[in-house]
């Protein structure tokens, strides 16, 4: 079986890989897509911490039952839920195995599903009829978003400020929308911005180069969002959040960097402000994000902005991974 994997940094390979035997529990998928990410442009280029090779990357799958097991029926769609948690600890009995202590995500910390088979728990697949197969690869993305607005208990009016918005701050923003907030995009990038004014119909946008703070005051009637979801991966960009939140409100800081952040502790204890961290999507966002897929309620055809086929992943990689370039997010088919 035809199988790419990163043999090192920089380096991708195709190898021929025995065809997958499903252990009892798992079910053998067939992959129809995989959707690339900042991960894996990590994971390429040596950046990602922990991250051992040769590793068989993709983690943002569509993919299909390949035999009848565990419940699924041969050719039926599914969502891979890709963080594989233990089910036993108290963070998992408590319902957050997006948070498990011994979480292992597929394509990260064992082999994903850049691979045309590959055989998956079946308590982390969820059916999907009624999808297609991009929209499919697009759910764990999307939910990552998800989850950053569920944590931001946003009520309906309130300013919701989204600072960073490649596809995790896209994501916040349709979700932040459906939770009846009222947008804003924070980025540095003229274009982006536009694309969030007139493609997703955010309320505002702000430059974070020109005097971020006054502009968020000035839409927001002086008081400064009610919570700021912060996906822009950038230390600095994380601590200046911070000082976008109103008082009273909420910080939910999506990005993960290395190293520590700081903030000045008047601006943060005067407000009253609730810090909180943001990482993957439990079951229920990624049902969340399923419905408003079908429903109509966000439209991926503005998302998906590059494809190209398994075998073309090493030649598109580096071009893909260039913010020059405008790829929101990049698609491989199988
Ligand atoms: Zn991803
Ligand atoms: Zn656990």
């Amino acid at each position: 079986m035809k199988t790419l994997r990163c043999a090192e940094p920089g380096r991708f390979e195709f190898v021929d890989l025995p065809e997958p035997q499903p252990a009892p529990g798992e079910v053998l998928l067939r992959v129809r897509r995989v959707g690339i990410c900042g991960t894996d442009y990590h994971a390429f280029r040596g950046r990602q911490p922990y991250f051992e090779y040769p590793r068989v990357l993709g983690h943002e799958l569509a993919a299909e039952a390949a035999a009848d097991a565990e419940g699924f029926k041969t050719g039926q769609p599914v969502v891979p839920i890709p963080y594989l948690h233990c089910g036993e600890c108290p963070t998992c009995r408590a319902g957050k195995p997006n948070c498990c202590p011994s979480i292992r995500t597929l394509g990260v910390h064992v082999d994903g599903g850049m691979r045309p088979l590959f055989a998956v728990p079946a308590r982390n697949l969820l059916p999907a009829e009624g999808l297609s197969a991009d929209q499919i690869a697009t759910v764990e993305c999307l939910a990552i978003g998800a989850h950053a607005v569920r944590r931001a208990t946003l009520l309906p009016g309130e300013w919701a400020a989204v600072a960073g918005t490649g596809p995790i701050g896209i994501g916040a923003l349709h979700f932040a929308r459906l939770a009846g907030a009222k947008t804003i995009a924070i980025d540095i990038d003229p274009a982006r911005l536009a694309h969030c004014r007139d493609v997703l119909g955010v309320d505002a946008t702000v430059d974070a180069r020109d005097e971020p703070v006054a502009a968020l005051r000035e839409i927001t009637g002086g008081h400064l969002p009610a919570a700021v979801l912060e996906a822009t991966g950038s230390p600095p960009a994380m601590e200046a959040a911070f000082e976008y939140v109103g008082h009273g409100g909420r910080l939910v800081l999506i990005s993960i960097v290395k190293g520590r952040i700081g903030f000045e502790d008047p601006l943060f204890h005067m407000r009253e402000m609730t810090v909180m961290s943001s990482r993957n999507a439990a079951p229920q966002d990624f049902e969340h994000v399923m419905d408003a897929l079908r429903s109509g309620a966000v439209d991926i055809a503005p998302f998906v902005t590059h494809r190209c086929r398994l075998d073309e992943i090493p030649q598109v990689f580096e071009h893909w991974s260039d913010p020059a370039h405008g790829v929101i997010k990049g698609m491989a088919e199988l």
